[in-house]
């Protein structure tokens, strides 16, 4: 290529992976799979290493992340929050151990003299914790490197981030990762598809969404957490490693994983890279890679930084989570309640080691509002989740083309019912609630599954067996199933019948909340099943309660209320029970189940707004939970309390509008206490 087409290439780069950085870092929001993005930087950084008068300042190879977002306070690093050069091959990272001993040649290290820090590359947001004399006083997202925003207000939500540390420096700033638990995350996604809003791309994007919330109630019922791994300025600590540094953080009480290792050799360095590898799937916590760094931090000055890239580490990067495909078809399922859900039938393509040719579209609404139709070429991720799903259409690249929007299919893809959207509703459905096999198993593999009866050894494919072997009709024939049946199915021997007429057993015990979210009602997730439970003790009092008792649950409004009273009172729902029950599993709770939870402040939601005298945001959050009561982020007139400090916001009037009582920090303790 000529040189100016070198620039103007490159010219075209920087302003498209500048849309895409934006995209990604400021709105949460991919517009292109990471291999995609990945591509388009690694031939920047070839054009720029082949043409080094083609490096500006603004280039992405340069520079960090995204700017930082409006709206927040800004706050200059006191040292620069980096990136990581990235390694793809065993080839590549023992290039990169060579180009530092020739740095440091002059030092005369033997080879194999360096020692390395591998650690898990946490696929989660950047923060810089700032310490003045030992206490929190800010906490600020990485941004551009050099400037970030300041998410105090949510960071402190977090648990695991200490507020005070003992023996403290002068001053310090510790960096690390915040992260959303992959449990956390599948249950966060599985109730907002279930309630029809829109679902997170992955566990990363989750994260960053909820720490650049202004209300600090939000992230406090997420469950973040946070893993550190170095310290940025520091003033009145030093350290000869980066394994010492480490050490001294968890001895500070911050949470520094087990994971990480020092190692005298290259090659051990790699065993331990792939050893991340192998344990990827099974962590509750995303990484895309490890992370190895030069133990001694004297080393680190020598080595400096280039870029935005320090020298001294390097990051082993897995195959991507995310890849860019095209959408072929879109197919239909029946749900459990009858709903048309669909899903993609997608060009094969390999996300993170794996090839994926089919993906969720999680509901007819999701798939409207991406607007995703027939031909797109769409971002697949599988991150936090192994059941692959679609994020987005790339709509910038159908250039012309007249793609088709999907439509829910005219008879139910399973037992050929014409379908129905029922008035107002927002779901096509199967009106065929009995007689529909689709239902029946999707049912029962709700009702088996984990998060409800946990029957082990009863997975999606012996259901679906035993349904066509005639074994069984519905959830309640699960406790019916006799030994002598199971052993004259192939493959089913005496040990293996014991096992699962065991677990079968063993799931009558489980709690009432489980088997009330079992009976798969529409619209009652986990949560909703749990709050039921809690507020009403029993199945009996629950089918008593009417729609403004269940209405006044938490998190349950006057159509989802309505929806329930309408399930229960389904004869097949109460034939359901009545069996179920005859069996013997839980439908009350227990006299500890009702005695936890309980406190002076049970059933009532606060408020919080402003600046409290004496109590944080989070201490006074932690002792009403204590108490009972529940924090919510915004003003209902199901609230019961507002608790106003110094500078309340919109809350204090929208509390005095309703009506609502409003308490300063000593009336708050008058209830406590
Ligand atoms: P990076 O995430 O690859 O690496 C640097 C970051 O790693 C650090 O800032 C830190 O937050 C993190 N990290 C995790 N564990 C660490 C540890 N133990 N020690 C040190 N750092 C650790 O770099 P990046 O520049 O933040 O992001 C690049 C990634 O984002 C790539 O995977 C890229 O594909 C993706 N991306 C995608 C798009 C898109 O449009 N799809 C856009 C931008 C970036």
């Amino acid at each position: 290529m000529s040189a100016a087409r070198d620039a103007a290439r490159s010219a075209e780069l920087r302003e498209r992976i500048a849309e895409l950085d934006h995209a990604y870092y400021v709105l949460d929001d991919p517009l292109v799979g990471d291999d995609v993005y990945d591509a388009l930087l690694d031939e920047l950084r070839a054009l720029e290493e082949a043409n080094p008068e083609l490096v500006t300042a603004d280039s992405p190879t340069q520079r960090v992340g995204g700017e930082p977002v409006e709206g927040f306070e800004q706050h200059e690093h006191l040292e620069p929050m980096l990136s990581l050069a990235n390694a793809r091959s065993a080839e590549e990272l023992e290039a990169w151990e060579g180009r530092i001993h020739n740095l440091l040649k002059r030092f005369d290290i033997e080879p194999g003299a360096i020692s390395y820090v591998t650690e898990p590359k946490i696929d989660g947001l950047a923060i810089s914790l700032t310490y003045e004399d030992g206490v929190f006083v800010r906490g600020t997202t990485r941004g551009d490197g050099r400037i970030g925003e300041d998410v105090t207000h949510n960071l402190r939500t977090i648990r695991s981030i200490p507020l005070r540390i003992p023996d403290p420096p002068g001053l310090i700033e510790v960096r690390g990762e915040i992260y959303f638990p992959r449990s956390g995350f599948e249950q966060l996604n599985a109730e907002r598809a279930e309630a029809g809003l829109a679902t997170f791309a992955n566990p990363r994007n989750a994260a960053a969404g909820t720490i650049r919330q202004h209300d600090p109630a939000l992230a406090a019922a997420r469950p973040l957490q946070v893993w550190a791994y170095g310290i940025g300025f520091r003033r009145g600590v030093d350290h000869t490693t980066h394994s010492e540094e480490l050490d001294w953080l968890r001895e500070r009480g911050f949470r520094v994983n087990d994971g990480i290792a020092v190692h005298e050799s290259d090659s051990e360095v790699i065993d331990r890279c792939r050893w991340w590898e192998r344990e990827r799937e099974g962590l509750d916590y995303e990484i895309d890679g490890a992370v190895v760094k030069v133990d001694d931090r004297g080393l680190w000055r020598e080595l400096g930084v280039v870029g935005r890239e320090p020298r001294w580490a390097i990051a082993w990067k897995f195959p991507p989570m995310t890849a860019t495909t095209t959408l072929r078809e879109i197919a239909w399922n029946v749900g459990r309640t009858g709903h048309m859900v669909p899903f993609a039938m997608l060009e094969p393509t390999h996300v993170s080691g794996v090839t994926v040719s089919t993906a969720t579209l999680h509901n007819e609404e999701d798939l409207a509002r991406k607007d995703i139709r027939v031909g797109d070429e769409v971002i697949v991720t599988r991150a936090g989740d192994v059941i692959p799903q679609v994020v987005a259409p790339l709509i910038q690249r159908r250039k012309g083309k007249r793609l088709r929007r999907p439509k829910p299919p005219a008879k139910c893809p399973a037992c050929g019912t014409p379908t129905v959207k029922p008035e107002g509703g927002v779901w096509t459905i199967c009106p065929n609630r009995t007689g529909c096999p689709g239902q029946v198993f999707q049912h029962l593999k709700h009702f088996v599954h984990r998060g409800a009866m946990d029957i082990d050894g009863l997975g999606e494919k012996q259901v679906q067996r035993f349904l066509a072997d005639g074994l069984i009709e519905d959830a309640g024939g699960i406790y019916e199933l006799e030994a002598a049946q199971l052993t004259e199915l192939d493959g089913f021997g005496e040990v293996s019948a014991r096992n699962l007429l065991a677990a079968i057993e063993e799931s009558k015990r489980q709690p009432f909340p489980r088997v009330l979210f079992a009976l798969g009602l529409e619209d009652v997730g986990a949560v909703t099943a749990e709050a039921l439970a809690r507020r009403f003790g029993s199945i009996d009092e629950l089918l008593a309660a009417g729609e403004e008792r269940i209405e006044e649950v938490e998190g349950i409004g006057p159509i989802v209320a309505e929806s329930i009273v309408e399930q229960l009172a389904d004869e097949r729902t109460l034939a359901l029970i009545s069996e179920l029950r005859g069996h013997g599993l839980r439908f009350e709770l227990d006299e500890s189940e009702r005695r936890a939870g309980t406190g002076p402040l049970q059933d009532r939601t606060f408020v919080l707004t402003g600046t409290l005298p004496e109590l944080s945001r989070e201490q006074a959050t932690a002792l009403i939970r204590e108490a009972g009561g529940k924090v919510t982020g915004s003003v209902s007139k199901r609230t019961d309390y507002v608790v106003a400090g110094d500078s309340p916001g919109s809350k204090l009037a929208k509390a005095e509008e309703l009506g609502v009582e409003i308490l300063d920090e000593a009336g708050l303790r008058a209830l406590l206490s």
